[in-house]
């Protein structure tokens, strides 16, 4: 049994049977039938369903919107921006898979030779939580328009977003089993990759559940992409402005109540300006509003269980005992942390060394840019960092020293649907969204005529 727990108030909201082998199976040949059908779909005929699936979007983000709030307690405002973009993503690739998707014409020695881009099928998706809508939007919007059909396995704490999620493609009108949602745990993974009918996975969420999946998708030679956990860091640089800086800082880190994998989760300060932005960061800390997720002003609601929140309060308490100093915050109660703003951090602090998954924040001091690049690197992950300077030049310059899937100056690293968006190292690996997401999952075929 499968549960949905409101984590603001423990509410037990939604049950959910799990699936039998013998539904999973059901499902799969479903999925089957339908990628037999679906990749022989016009792109026209593909675009005007996923328009309808953005208007569906769009006429109840209310609902939608209220269904993440309570299930994994992300603020209501920020929820109705999660349903937005994932109308967002829809309409982009509504309009460009076509193009993302036409023939390449190659020149050789061949009378005409192409890459034709073709669907792999059935495609596995497992995904996380922390943005249960927006997550398999990113992934189900460019599957589809590529002709392929998707199986979702979602996080165990959000099953009625999953629910929800097949309703929009249902009300849509994509035919049966385009899109599926399975009521399974993680241990029902193996079995449904190993199914000769799925051709592919694709994982968002920690390492251990990148590990584990990618060692049987490659044990079963299929293609997989996974998406894992940063620890990005925000470097601010003497000549920074300051003010914007410092607001962006804030919403890097403790936006979604810092439960993304993107988030800022490292402040790096030089220590020219150090003191001053701490001072004026703690004041924004301090005055961000906590509350019920389901009021309209609230910024910081609880995080998604309470187990995620002992474990980051755990890493403020290590990293205390090795000798950061708590300058706000630190205080659990439940699901609820408080935002905490931590100074002293070294390199050897779980603060630091791990990645922290909520409202909590450590910041380091440094010298000079060797030191700033060196610090920003010193992680096992890989998936962005910001910049803030006004020195153009300089931070061009220092761009290729990152070992990170992204780069943003002046920016937090977040996603958009025109840009690819993926890590290097132990964030995983392979691009979601652009050109560059839609063309994973496709067989890239060579046509050579003569
Ligand atoms: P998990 O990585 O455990 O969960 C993400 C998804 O993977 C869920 O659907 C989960 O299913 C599934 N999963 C877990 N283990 C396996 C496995 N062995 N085989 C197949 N599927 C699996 O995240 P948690 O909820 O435990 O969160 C823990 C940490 O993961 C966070 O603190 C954060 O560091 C990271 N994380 C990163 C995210 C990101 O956006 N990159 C998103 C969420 C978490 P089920 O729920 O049934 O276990």
């Amino acid at each position: 049994m499968k549960k949905s727990v409101n984590p603001y108030n423990n509410k037990v909201l939604y049950e959910f049977e799990e699936l039998s082998e013998k539904d999973i199976k059901e499902f799969i040949k479903r999925a089957d039938q339908a990628a037999r059908k679906w990749k022989k779909e016009s792109f026209p005929d593909r675009s005007a369903l996923l328009l309808k699936a953005a208007a569906e979007l769009e006429k109840n983000k209310q609902e939608y919107a209220r269904t993440i709030c309570e299930e994994m307690g992300k603020p209501i405002s920020q929820a109705i921006a999660e349903i937005e973009k994932c109308t967002w993503v829809c309409e982009y690739y509504a309009e460009n898979a076509a193009d993302h998707l036409s023939d390449e014409l190659i020149e050789t020695d061949a009378g005409k030779s192409y890459v034709r881009y073709e669907p792999l099928g059935v495609v596995l998706a497992i995904m996380p939580w922390n943005y249960p809508f927006w997550q398999v939007f990113r992934f189900a919007a460019p599957a589809l328009m590529a002709g392929n059909v998707g199986l979702l396995k979602h996080a165990s704490n959000v099953m009625k977003s999953a629910e929800m999620i097949s309703r929009v493609f249902r009300r849509a009108g994509f035919p049966e089993g385009c899109f599926q949602h399975l009521v399974v745990g993680s241990d029902a993974i193996e079995t449904i990759l190993k199914d000769p009918v799925v051709k592919a996975v694709t994982l968002t969420g920690s390492k251990p559940a990148g590990s584990s999946v990618a060692a049987i998708a490659g044990k079963e030679i299929k293609k997989s992409v996974l998406e894992l956990g940063g620890s990005n860091a925000l470097v601010v640089f003497e000549d920074a402005e300051l003010d914007s800086a410092i607001d962006t800082c804030i919403q890097a880190r403790f936006q979604n109540t810092g439960q993304s994998c993107i988030a800022g989760k490292r402040l790096l300060l030089h220590e020219a300006v150090a003191d001053d932005f701490t001072k004026a960061f703690l004041e924004k800390v301090k005055n961000l509003q906590s509350g019920d997720p389901a009021d309209q002003d609230t910024y910081i609601g609880v995080m998604a269980r309470e187990d995620l929140a002992k474990e980051l309060e755990q890493q403020v308490k290590d990293s205390e005992a090795m000798g950061a100093v708590i300058l706000t915050g630190g205080r659990r109660e439940g699901a609820y942390f408080e935002p905490t703003v931590l100074d002293r951090v070294s390199e050897d602090m779980p603060l630091f060394k791990e990645e922290t998954f909520g409202p909590a924040i450590g910041i380091t001091r440094f010298k000079d840019e060797n030191e700033a690049v060196q610090l920003s690197n010193a992680t096992e992950f890989g998936l962005g960092v910001s910049l803030f300077t006004q020195d153009r030049e300089r931070a061009e310059r220092l761009i290729p020293l990152f070992d990170e899937g992204a780069v943003f100056i002046n920016e937090l690293v977040k996603s958009d649907p025109r840009l690819p968006f993926g890590g290097v190292n132990t964030s995983g690996y392979g691009r979601e969204l652009s050109h560059h997401g839609i063309q994973e999952f496709v067989n890239k075929k060579t046509v050579y005529i003569n």
